[in-house]
């Protein structure tokens, strides 16, 4: 009767991490779509939503080639 509880507790604990992790993920995947600012490449507008440039369409570039093109 004990131990069947105890599993009871268990799994209801563990739901609950599940269900709060998955929220976590989803708010963090949405933040990193929609609130990342970024300047465009090609005509230097400083766009604040998405991940196409509202000017000249151009698409964002990775922080990766950013970082190379200022080490040059
Ligand atoms: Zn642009």
């Amino acid at each position: 009767m004990v131990t069947s509880l105890y599993f009871l507790f268990l799994f209801l604990f563990l739901a609950l991490v599940a269900m709060i992790a998955q929220s976590n993920n989803s708010e963090k995947y949405y933040s990193d779509l929609d609130i990342d600012e970024w300047d465009c490449h090609e005509c230097g507008y400083h766009v604040q939503v998405g991940n196409i440039c509202i000017y000249c369409n151009a698409k964002k570039q990775n922080n990766i080639k950013t970082d190379h093109a200022n080490a040059k």
